[in-house]
């Protein structure tokens, strides 16, 4: 739950956002002598009470292992964890809740669909079209499935700094020797958002498969897998103010349905014998062994918070943080800015001339700054941009426009000391 004082439903459009921080424990310490700035939220977002007692609340009174159990803990274990399930599909407006599989994470989520509907739908010769700004979970589970079966990856460019996909060369790339167009909803070094819809609708066309990264779009902005019209997608539950090692993989049910198995084991079969075994179908079958239960329980508790702020609010909120933090940047002489000047998402990636990115984010930590530096899982891109990383500021609705105020600050600092 979220606090009451926090908001109301009347109060929906007028939220404090300043007050939403006493939610989030963490938020409220000193490091290294000063109040913590946390603008690394792209990497992990912090974590609500709510989510916090949830956990524990599940620890001190329900735990017990889900599905196979007849008591009363089982019971209550196995209730809440379906529970979440149903409620991650009215998260994201899934048709049913059997096309919500969990998963670890994004990463796990992209893992399952290259090892179990790309081992039966990719063969020799066929192509995989991706773009220059996916993170690596979005490449190299298909470079391993390309080595595999003899399938080429394509790519579509992205147009440089401003970090646009260039849509220019579509036509061209996405044929139908394309078996599956897998791209990120929000890149997470440009702060680009991609035009979701109608690059499914382009694919759908020629019948081609999508899959949506919504790594850093899933808690951020409403998602709608049906108006997306994409055929899968994936999400982490730690980006969302949920625990790590949870995420939830959604496809649709009749492609759920005609893929086999991805891991072995308890949970996932119907019945088994010394040579051969028969499969449960989706979501079960895709998920062997004792799930992450407490982290599925919490994830629920996650989503009710989001919903309860609301995610039209967050991503204007994010929004504003991000262009006014871009604006800020851009006065600064010597930054060199990535990703669009208008219609990013909640993060700003930065380089300052003569100054490596480690060095910007080190100092920033000395003075209670929490940024990113590095290649942030996009090596090919800073390729592409002729560049080895970024510094990354990336916001949350927890943040405040004090705090960026704070973080330029501290950056004018860093130009001073290392000028
Ligand atoms: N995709 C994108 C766009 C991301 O930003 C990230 C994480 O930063 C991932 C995938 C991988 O997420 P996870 O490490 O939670 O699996």
């Amino acid at each position: 739950m979220i606090s009451e004082t926090t908001i109301s439903t009347q109060q929906k459009k007028m939220i404090d956002w300043a007050k939403l921080r006493a939610d989030f424990p963490i938020l409220d310490q000193q490091v290294h002598g000063h109040p913590l700035v946390y603008l690394d939220n792209a990497a992990s977002s912090q974590k609500p009470r709510a989510v916090i007692d949830c956990l524990s609340n599940y620890y001190e009174k329900d735990n017990a292992n889900v599905h196979r159990g007849i008591h009363e803990l089982s019971n209550r274990a196995t209730a809440a964890f379906e529970a979440s399930r149903q409620r991650v599909a009215t998260f994201i407006n899934a048709k049913t809740q059997d096309e919500i599989i969990f998963t670890r994470g994004t990463t796990e989520g992209i893992n399952l669909i290259a090892a179990s509907w790309g081992s039966k739908n990719i063969k020799a010769g066929d192509k995989i079209l991706l773009t220059e700004m996916e993170h690596h979970s979005n490449i190299v589970p298909w470079q391993l499935l390309a080595e595999k079966t003899g399938a080429k990856l394509v790519y579509i460019p992205v147009t440089g700094d401003e970090g646009l996909l260039d849509l220019s060369k579509l036509d061209q790339l996405l044929t139908p020797e394309v078996k599956l167009f897998a791209f990120t909803h929000i890149s997470n070094t440009l702060g680009t958002l991609n035009p979701v819809a109608e690059l499914c609708e382009r694919a759908r066309k020629l019948g081609v498969t999508t899959l949506v990264d919504a790594a850093q779009s899933a808690g951020h902005l409403p998602l709608d897998v049906q108006s997306l019209g994409c055929d899968f997608l994936v999400f982490s539950g730690h980006k969302i103010c949920g625990p790590t090692g949870i995420g939830v993989l959604w496809g649709r049910q009749e492609i759920l349905d005609n893929m086999p198995p991805y891991h072995g084991g308890g949970e996932m079969i119907v019945t088994v014998d010394f040579f051969k075994s028969t499969f449960k179908k989706a979501p079960h079958r895709f998920e062997a062994g004792t799930p992450d239960i407490s982290g599925v329980i919490a994830l629920h508790a996650a989503l009710d918070y989001l919903d309860a702020v609301g995610r039209e609010n967050i991503f204007k909120h994010d929004q504003e943080l991000a262009t006014y933090c871009y604006d800020q940047l851009a006065q600064l002489k010597n930054v060199r800015l990535f990703g669009p000047k208008t219609g990013r998402a909640g993060l700003v990636s930065f380089l300052l001339e003569d100054v490596h990115a480690h060095d910007v984010v080190t100092v920033a930590d000395q003075r209670g700054v929490a940024l990113r530096g590095g290649h942030h899982c996009n090596q090919p891109l800073m390729k592409k941009l002729g560049i080895a990383s970024t510094a990354r500021a990336s916001f949350y609705f927890y943040n405040t426009r004090a705090e960026v105020d704070r973080f330029i600050e501290v950056t004018r600092e860093i130009q001073k000391f290392f000028g």
